[in-house]
């Protein structure tokens, strides 16, 4: 029998694929189903983290608009934000790559330039990788390590009834910002001397090529004492992602449509592209924002970070399910979405 991967849908093809994985090694503190694996090897009060993500050319990025110093920063970021999302730091990572006959060895060089840029601003060491030759496209992997005290780790099941659910910044921008390259290389693909036209969205450029990972809210929620109940990157979009905190937790969430933050070049370009921008927030993916949620008595906390952090709902019981509030008070359910476009 042949069952099509389309009807597991990403989420159930993992489940079906690690169903019968059981850890034997006592270090293993938790394997699939958060952002990182969780390992306790007897350090103290210090758990390990390790992630893993692949961005593969075509299906991730298209080498005609990313410029392979972008790329390069882009997949630490994506890697060292699911670390993030545990409530960690990201200390050491491993960068691999498939590598196909076009690219040039300086191509390359503009990759790890932008990969250590971001390693640099993260204090996270690039500490090895693999390289192979691809004849599919470029393929980049890398994996994270990472620690956090034992008392600090955010996992995706702790959110209770009540809890407040935060956002660290405006969702959408990457996915739109996507859609503008996408036009572009469409409009341009036939011109000798291509001027493509980005004025006025720069900034939704900026959130696909060039995803910064929000380290620096991690390290004010520590200043602040707030210790997040779960948390989670937001990689799929906001329904998605928040729908896997509710799984985990066993809980439901409601957040309310006008508070969710969307940029003005966000409202501004989907109105020129004929998409909604609610649905870019909602299901746009590729944002790597972080998604968590506190206790309701944090509310002025929450406020005092700054950062872009923004209260966008509240957990309730589960039989309520995930639900997006509309102005008028209706009630529209979160659907997840799995493999992005
Ligand atoms: P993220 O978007 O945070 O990277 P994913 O949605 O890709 O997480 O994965 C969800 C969970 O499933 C994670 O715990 C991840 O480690 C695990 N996972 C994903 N793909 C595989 C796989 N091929 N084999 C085993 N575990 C996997
Ligand atoms: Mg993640």
């Amino acid at each position: 029998m042949r069952t099509e991967i389309a009807e597991l849908g990403e989420f159930g093809l993992i489940d079906r694929l690690t169903k019968d994985i059981t850890a034997t090694n006592p270090a293993t503190v938790k394997g699939v189903g958060d952002d990182a694996a969780v390992m306790d090897f007897g350090a103290g009060d210090t758990l390990v983290l390790l992630s893993s993500d692949m961005l593969l050319e075509g299906v991730d990025f298209d080498l005609t608009w990313f410029p392979l110093r972008h790329l390069g920063y882009k997949a630490v970021t994506v890697g060292a934000s699911d670390i993030l999302a545990m409530n960690g730091t990201p200390t050491q990572l491993t960068l691999s790559l498939g590598i196909s006959a076009k690219l040039s060895v300086e191509d390359l060089e503009e990759l790890y330039a932008g990969a250590r840029a971001a390693c640099g601003e993260l204090g996270c060491d690039l500490a090895g990788g693999d390289t192979t030759a691809s004849v599919t496209g470029l393929a980049i992997a890398v994996s994270v390590v990472g620690t956090v005290p034992r008392d600090r780790i955010a996992w995706r099941g702790g959110a209770s009834e009540n809890d407040l659910v935060c956002i660290t910044r405006d969702l959408g921008a990457a996915y739109l910002g996507l859609h503008l390259l996408e036009r572009e290389r469409r409009a341009l693909a036939e011109v000798e001397n291509p001027r493509p036209q980005f004025e006025g969205y720069e900034y939704l450029l900026e959130r696909q090529l060039r995803p910064r990972a929000r380290k620096d809210v991690i390290d004010a929620l520590a200043a602040e004492g707030i210790l997040p109940t779960a948390m989670i990157d937001i990689s799929d979009g906001l329904a998605s992602d928040l729908l896997q905190i509710c799984k985990s937790s066993g809980c439901g969430a409601r957040v309310y449509l006008d508070r969710l933050p969307i940029a003005r070049e966000s409202h501004a370009l989907a109105e020129e592209l004929h998409i909604d921008p609610v649905v870019a927030a909602l299901n746009g993916g590729d944002d790597h924002e972080l998604l968590f949620t506190v206790p309701l008595g944090m509310r002025e906390r929450v406020a005092r970070l700054g950062l872009g952090v923004e209260i966008v709902g509240h957990i309730t019981p589960a039989p309520a399910g995930a639900a997006l509030v509309t102005p008028d008070g209706s009630n529209v359910p979160l659907r997840a979405q799995g493999f992005r476009e």
